[in-house]
């Protein structure tokens, strides 16, 4: 039979960020002090994740921001030792590349790890620099564009055409997991963050999955990340708005349409 296999997935190690964006996907923006998934959960779900689907595409390890994850090398170095051939990357706004030392760039390197470096406008600025390290010691990266809009899209009254919102949505191939629960694209995770912050009422539960859950399969695992959930009825046209950072967050920064 054949092997099950994902194209693509994110695993969450890190809540946090340092340059807290405006209206940031991850909503590391909300998240009090440094938040990180513990080493020995990551270790646990890539175990488990490996015996449903033994062969992933891509993984992206990321955050909020993966850098400020103290521990970042052993989660690659572990990541490299169950998934040999991934195409493994760290998503990173490339702001702490600077600070790290020959060491590091080291242990990636020999864990064949690359790095996608989102280009907000402070690692705009030192860019030439940050490629300069990156080329000196070898290390593979690709960079976005710089990245001057953002966009939200967030419908609290849930009531959108599930399947339209799915096939309308740039994240409907980024399959996201964290703390052992498994779900379509972040939303699910970062609304239930929003409802708690903020003091409303959003049913996620729909959208995510328990990864350690013994009655699972990778087959119905990989059908369930790649379908429409109810969790898509909270998602709407996307409105775009300036880059920003945002040191007071607002429910706003997030939801086009309060219901
Ligand atoms: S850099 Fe990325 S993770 Fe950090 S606040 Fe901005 S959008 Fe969020
Ligand atoms: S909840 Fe559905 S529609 Fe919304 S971003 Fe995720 S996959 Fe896309």
């Amino acid at each position: 039979m054949e092997e099950v296999s994902l194209k693509y997935l994110e695993v969450q190690i890190t809540d946090s960020c340092n340059l807290n964006c405006k209206g940031c996907s991850h909503c590391a923006g909300i998240v009090k002090g440094q938040q990180h998934v513990p080493l020995e959960v990551f270790e646990k779900d890539l175990v488990r994740l490996k015996e449903l689907i033994p062969d992933i595409e891509k993984i992206r390890i990321l955050g909020g921001e993966p850098f400020l994850n103290p521990r970042l090398t052993e989660y690659v170095r572990f990541a490299r030792s169950v998934y040999k051939e991934s195409d493994i990357r760290i998503t990173t706004n490339g702001t702490l590349i600077l600070s790290k030392d020959k060491e590091f760039f080291e242990e990636l390197k020999a864990c064949r790890i690359g790095l996608d470096i989102s280009v907000y406008p402070p690692t705009h600025k030192a860019l030439d620099r940050i490629e300069e390290l990156l080329d000196s010691h070898g290390i593979a990266y690709k960079c976005t564009q710089k990245i001057e809009k953002f966009a939200k899209r967030i419908n609290l009254a849930g009531d959108s055409d599930m399947e339209e919102a799915f096939d309308s949505c740039n994240s409907n191939m980024c399959n996201f997991l964290r703390k052992g629960v498994l779900s379509p694209c972040p939303a699910p995770v970062i609304l239930e963050w929003l409802a708690d912050y903020f003091g409303f009422e959003a049913d996620t539960e729909p959208g995510k999955l328990n990864l350690h859950d013994l009655s699972l399969n990778g087959r119905d695992v990989v059908r369930f990340l790649n379908s429409p959930n109810p969790v898509c009825r909270y998602c709407t046209e996307m409105e775009f708005f300036d880059w920003q950072q945002n040191a007071s967050p607002k429910l706003e920064d997030w939801v086009v349409r309060k219901g």
